[in-house]
């Protein structure tokens, strides 16, 4: 099953696609998220457009609704998976953007990563 705007070249469009394994904490008609392959957090997880967005320099008006879905569901996601409640717990939330923005995988993600400190990385 394909997204219409899927790029077969694109590791994340491969995982939207069932092509690519994933460990999935949701999914819905527009959205995806999966556990990163490499976690530097005690929670560590992707929440993807299934569309392929290269960046978020990719963005438009027309993208403020899935981009406000995505935002709202994080917090609900983020406790799912196990992050302590805000104050004392919380959790980050990370877009690269470009090169310099340090993204390494150009299919807009947003990480949200969580749990007790210390973390690997950030
Ligand atoms: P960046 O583009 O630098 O924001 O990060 C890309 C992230 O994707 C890294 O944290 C990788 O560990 C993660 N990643 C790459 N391939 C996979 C995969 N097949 N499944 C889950 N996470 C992945
Ligand atoms: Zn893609």
């Amino acid at each position: 099953m394909h997204h219409p705007s899927h790029d077969p070249e694109c590791i994340f469009c491969r995982i939207v696609a069932g092509e690519i394994p994933s460990k999935k904490v949701h999914e819905d008609e527009h959205l995806l998220a999966f556990h990163d392959i490499h976690p530097w957090a005690p929670v560590h997880f992707l929440m993807i457009p299934k569309a392929h967005i290269p960046s978020m320099a990719h963005l438009g008006a027309e993208h403020a609704g899935l981009m406000g879905h995505l935002m709202t569901l994080a917090p609900q996601l983020a406790q799912a998976q196990g992050c302590n409640p805000y104050p004392d717990g919380g959790f980050r939330m990370v877009i690269n953007t470009g090169a310099e923005g340090g993204q390494e995988v150009h299919h807009l993600h947003v990480h949200v990563m969580g749990g007790p400190r210390p973390w690997s990385k950030g």
